[in-house]
């Protein structure tokens, strides 16, 4: 049925928000207008065919109140769904910058993938699984309403309630990237290979395969079951198959990259501190550029001869970091490897090698102000050879 199709996906292509209703736990809550079509849909099927269907000889007007309430219902099972995501993300330190409940269901649209691919089986998961918790407190209320009032109209609305978060849950854990399961599935072999990359590229390509099967289900559907039902599985595989193969070649494999200047993957240092500055003046300039793995230091002729390491900050504590002086953490320069910003990535790995953890200078023109970290090495490395 229509409501079988509702699909959440996380980092999903743009969905604009065109109203804000307003925020919980923070996350602000939007509406596109293609939800308004689901509700007004879900609305008719329910006052004018599943309640009377199943508490009949009652007025009009409580079923078209009982479908009000239920439309409601089904908009707060959404929201509770992409909350389940974004409360995970952010206790995994993934900043969520919007929920959005559009005409596909909703979407969580979060800063970016996880680190690890625990967490992101852990985001994944906790939207399926608070559909579940849902659709199991609805199924309980319509087990007190039978036992108690009896009232049928009630009762068929919570049992209602609990059918849909149960298709919201099984149809989300279906493993087809971008949906939860697909991502769950990503998340496995991320975990199995050690690499994200590869891993997006299988599941997008098992994603591809299973939007393919749905539109080809839609178009039975269409035939067998009722056209809305086939219109709105085929366009949701088809909706499914492009989002999946836009991952697909983001994560296909860029060997040029290899060939790249490593000055354009450099980090930027921030200006040198004084000889007299304390280990507080340390702490500002790194609040201030997050990014930055070290700080470089002048010596008392002036001359950048030091640096301090980012993770030097934690061996002071708080309370003292205003008196101690920052060259009570420095170390020399001079032991630093450098790169001119043109090296490629490739003569950089040769130089450098993998699987260590090292900073090199960019120095061009006896100036230092880049520097080369191996994770973002890596990281480029990861995306040429996918
Ligand atoms: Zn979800």
């Amino acid at each position: 049925m229509r409501r079988c199709s509702q699909t959440c996906r996380r980092y999903a292509p743009p969905v604009r928000t065109h109203l804000r209703l307003g925020r919980l736990l923070g996350v602000p809550i939007g509406i596109n207008w293609g939800v308004l079509l689901v509700c007004g849909l879900l609305f008719w099927s329910l006052a004018f065919v599943s309640l009377p269907a199943v508490a009949p000889s009652h007025p009009s007007s409580a079923y078209w109140f009982a479908a009000v309430v239920g439309v409601l219902a089904f908009l707060g099972s959404l929201v509770g769904h992409e909350l389940g995501h974004s409360a995970i993300a952010q206790r995994n330190g993934v900043e969520v910058v919007e929920i959005t409940l559009w005409l596909f269901g909703g979407v969580a649209k979060l800063e970016g993938d996880a680190d690890d691919p625990g967490a992101e089986f852990r985001i994944a998961a906790a939207g399926p699984l608070m559909s579940g918790v849902i659709a199991v407190a609805a199924g309980a209320a319509a087990w007190w309403v039978d036992r108690s009032s009896g009232n049928q109209v009630l009762e068929g609305l919570l049992v209602w309630l609990c059918a849909i978060n149960v298709v919201l849950a099984v149809s989300n854990l279906l493993p087809a990237f971008p949906l939860d399961g697909g991502r769950m599935l990503r998340a496995a072999i991320w975990r199995r290979r050690g690499r994200k990359a590869p891993a997006t590229r299988v599941a997008s390509l098992i994603g591809q395969v299973l939007a393919v099967v749905m539109v080809v289900a839609g178009v039975v559907l269409c035939f067998k079951v009722s056209w809305w039902t086939g219109i709105w599985t085929v366009a949701l595989g088809a909706f499914l198959l492009l989002a999946a193969r836009v991952e697909w070649s983001a994560s296909a494999a860029q060997p040029e990259l290899l060939g790249e200047p490593v000055g354009s993957i450099a980090r930027r240092l921030p200006s040198p501190l004084g000889a007299s500055s304390t280990v507080a003046d340390l702490e500002r300039v790194l609040l201030a550029d997050p990014r930055t793995p070290l700080v470089p230091v002048l010596d008392e002729r002036g001359d950048v001869s030091q640096i301090v390491p980012r993770e030097a900050l934690a061996r002071i504590p708080p309370a003292q970091r205003a008196v101690v002086p920052i060259r009570s953490l420095t170390q020399p320069l001079l032991g630093l490897p450098r790169v001119a910003s043109s090296d490629t990535v490739t003569e950089v790995i040769d130089r450098l090698g993998r699987g260590s953890h090292w900073w090199a200078l960019l120095v061009d023109d006896s100036s230092l102000h880049s520097v080369l970290c191996s994770e973002d090495v890596e990281a480029v490395v990861e995306l040429a050879t996918a």
